[in-house]
């Protein structure tokens, strides 16, 4: 293992010398994590783009030659992203093993939420989240947790840079810490709103900030609702007085709208990840802009 090691961080420096750390992110809110621990380090590129359902995508072959010539490979892990192990099995490269200094899973360490969602056959492929819900990157405590393990990653291939990522870091957390003190102010006024989200990207952010989940109009995670399912969830949110619909920028449109002329619920289409709208062009500002919407549709007279 040691000889492995020393091959690889032999092999690392060798490969780059001075120049920037390539890094290939599964996100683009992984890639925006990687760019503030490395800097001017690194060159990081994300598989998937923001405006698009993470748990499917088609890996191109430009892709995958980038893959190939990458220092490190960031992923979100569990089953967020069932189109990467393909791909990785078409690059064949021994550098993506688990425990390779080249590999970073980000969910590791992680505290998982709705981890008691049964895990299900290969006859149901369509069942995400079977491990655990995967979208814990938009609770803003967990960039923490995952710049820790960027930073560590990180240190590993450039050993020189070790300090230089531990200031990139501590500067990120100190501007962490001061925008989520003016979120939970923001947030304070919809304590305790009951909402309906379409998948469930949001129970990471709506814990954090205090908001209840009581339905989600995918009936499964990446399942899409039959009308008899829509129609119980229609009479649901009506019944208990639903007044905010969460969707996606990908969601469903003509679902979405059936839902909310039905129900008299309001539509907030938050951004899922980084760059899905030219105001959340990095992590602090994705919630940011996410905050900003969810306090407008929920302001009284709107
Ligand atoms: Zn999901």
């Amino acid at each position: 293992m040691l000889y492995a090691l020393a091959f690889f961080f032999s092999w690392a420096a060798a490969a780059w010398g001075a120049e920037p750390l390539p890094v290939i992110t599964t996100s683009t809110d992984l890639r925006s994590l990687v760019e503030v621990v490395g800097g001017e380090r690194v060159q990081v590129e994300s598989l998937a783009p923001p405006l698009q359902d993470p748990h499917a995508l088609e890996v191109k072959p430009g892709q995958l030659a980038k893959l190939k010539a990458t220092a490190l490979l960031v992923r979100i892990g569990l089953d967020h992203e069932p189109w990467l192990g393909p791909a990785l099995r078409t690059v064949k490269d021994p550098r993506f093993a688990r425990e390779s200094p080249h590999y970073l899973d980000a969910s590791k360490g992680i505290v998982l939420l709705q981890s008691e969602t049964p895990r299900v056959g290969a006859d149901k492929g369509a069942h995400l989240h079977g491990f655990g819900n995967t979208h814990y990157w938009l609770d803003p405590e967990n960039s923490r947790h995952i710049t820790a393990a960027i930073l560590e990653a990180l240190a590993r291939l450039a050993p020189a840079d070790r300090n230089y990522f531990e200031a990139n870091r501590k500067r990120f957390l100190g501007q962490l810490d001061e925008r989520f003190k003016g979120w939970l102010r923001a947030m304070a006024p919809l304590k305790d709103t009951r909402v309906v989200v379409f998948h469930e990207s949001w129970p990471y952010f709506t814990q954090r900030f205090g908001l209840i989940i009581v339905a989600a109009v995918e009936p499964t995670p990446g399942v899409p609702p039959s009308p008899s399912y829509l129609a119980s969830l229609i009479q649901k949110m009506r019944d208990s007085g639903i007044r905010l619909l969460i969707t996606e920028p990908y969601s469903n449109a003509s679902v979405v709208k059936q839902l909310a002329t039905q129900s008299g619920a309001r539509i907030v289409t938050l951004i899922p990840s980084v760059g899905g709208d030219s105001a959340a062009s990095d992590y602090l500002s994705l919630f940011d802009l996410n905050i900003k919407r969810l306090s407008q549709a929920a302001a009284p007279g709107q």
